[in-house]
């Protein structure tokens, strides 16, 4: 099924989903083994209808797709076939001398069925990545691709029920109405992506049967940048953070605080940059990305008012498209400042010193993402220790998400709980503990009452 006309067909779609949980077949590590190969043989047997749907939706180059989605679903799902064993095995942990003789264990069980549900700005990656984590630790799932990339969602709802076994892990296209009838069955563990707003109604939805949640969000995810790093080498890692996928990236870096001298150096860098990247006129360039739909290129075009702009070229409405821009001379109060930009606008911020980045960090909600381009070991440990945010780049952004060991996620407004590699099987795993102790010799009589004089005093 990869519609719902009514919510009954939501009951009944997870309610067989449970049976199939239920019956034992998703916990058996041959079937995580197959559907993982099934998932991946779908990947790349469909490289080609994924790119295709990706560059409808986003104007998303082959390459730009292959790096920033099938690559990085592909290496999932390697490392997890590659870890399964030993994420599957016990993991023996020591008993205290009270209790011995005795073994203990910690084992990883299924927790049941699972509700992913995937936004549009990359919206086969983050639907599949969760996916890939849900199965290896031996799940039912319901995926819910973002109707707002709807290539994409078409393109992914024709292809799991062929490739993945339709008793265990379904699709559903729609909407909030079909996402809010989704959200009102009983899970085990409900996955979202997406903004602050609808992640509220997803964790009151959840509140009603005590599901455990993952929450991936965003926010504005700061640079802080000095006079000790090479700027030129530093604005070609900014560039591309920015305005890959044209600035709709949940850990894209949001605004730059620099000091006025950093900020004019750093502008002409910027500039070069773009223009190594994407071209004098980065229009016509096959690598830059188109904005998602007309609400959203509005919502970025008003931003263009709050600061001077610099860039080659202006917006296109007709194409969805806005140059890669950055914005000078911006207030702290402007309405850029307000709210997560996710567009290719880079506004830049003045700060006095270290400290003052440092407070304006703090009296904001927790990033996401906390970017420094600092060689100064003082500033990047002020940094580590005085804020708090998902993760932290030191003279790079974004890259982090690339290591399997790294847990991704928020902290605060920017989410609740992380996944990718093992972090990935634990999000939708129940740590079982186990103790087995023998009958005989008895060693726990001084536990029992009566508490004679005689067993207080030992
Ligand atoms: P979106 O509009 O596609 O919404 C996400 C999902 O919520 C969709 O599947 C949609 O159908 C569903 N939805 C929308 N309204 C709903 C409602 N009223 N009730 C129930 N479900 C509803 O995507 P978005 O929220 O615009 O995504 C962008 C946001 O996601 C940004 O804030 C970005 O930073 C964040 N994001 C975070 C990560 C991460 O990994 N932390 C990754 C990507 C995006």
């Amino acid at each position: 099924m990869t519609t719902l006309k009514k919510k009954s067909e939501a009951a009944a779609l997870v309610a067989s989903l449970r049976d199939a949980y239920n019956s034992g077949l998703t916990a058996k590590r041959q079937w995580r083994i197959n559907q993982l190969n099934a998932l991946r043989q779908m990947v790349v047997d469909n490289e080609s209808v994924i790119e295709a749907a990706l560059f409808s939706d986003l104007g998303k180059s082959a390459s730009e797709a292959q790096l920033t989605e099938i690559g990085i679903i592909l290496g999932d799902i390697d490392y997890a076939l590659k870890n399964l064993s030993s994420w599957l095995k016990p993991h023996k942990v020591s008993v205290p001398l009270a209790a011995m003789p005795a073994k203990a264990f910690v084992v990883s069980e299924p927790v049941g069925v699972a509700l992913i549900i995937a936004p549009w700005n990359y919206p086969m990656q983050l639907l599949l990545a969760p996916l890939v984590g849900a199965i290896a630790a031996g799940n039912a799932a319901v995926l819910k691709p973002s109707e707002l990339a709807p290539a994409t969602s078409a393109a992914l709802a024709k292809l799991i029920p062929v490739y993945l076994d339709p008793r265990a892990i379904a699709i559903v296209e729609g909407a909030a109405e079909e996402t809010g009838w989704l959200l009102e069955q009983r899970y085990d563990h409900i996955f979202y992506t997406g903004n602050g707003r609808v992640a509220r109604i997803v964790m009151e939805a959840a509140a009603k049967n005590l599901t455990p949640v993952s929450l991936e969000l965003g926010g504005k995810s700061p640079i802080y940048i000095d006079d000790s790093v090479d700027l030129e080498a530093a604005a070609l890692r900014i560039a591309w953070a920015k305005y890959l996928n044209a600035g709709q990236t949940c850990v894209a870096p949001d605004y730059i605080l620099a000091t006025q001298s950093v900020q004019k150096e750093l502008e002409s860098h910027l500039v070069t940059a773009i223009e190594n990247l994407y071209g004098s006129d980065p229009l016509l360039s096959d690598d830059y990305g188109r904005i998602i739909n007309d609400n959203h290129f509005a919502r970025l075009s008003g931003y263009l008012k709050d600061g001077r702009v610099v860039a080659a070229g202006k917006p296109v409405a007709k194409q969805r498209y806005i140059p890669p821009t950055v914005l000078v001379d911006v207030k702290r109060d402007a309405a850029v400042m307000q709210e997560e930009i996710f567009g290719p606008i880079l506004p830049m911020i003045t700060v006095k010193d270290l400290d003052d980045a440092i407070d304006f960090i703090n009296s904001k909600s927790k990033p996401l993402a906390l970017y420094v381009f600092s060689e100064n070991t003082l500033v990047r440990r002020a940094f580590t220790e005085r804020t708090s945010s998902g993760a932290i780049g030191f003279n790079v952004a974004i890259l982090h998400l690339s290591v399997p060991g790294l847990p991704f996620g928020g902290v605060g407004e920017s989410g609740i709980g992380a996944y990718r590699g093992k972090r990935s099987f634990d999000t939708f795993s129940h740590e079982k503990a186990i103790l087995s102790k023998p009958l005989k010799p008895e060693t726990l009589a001084l536990v029992y009452p009566p508490f004679t004089e005689s067993k207080k005093k030992l």
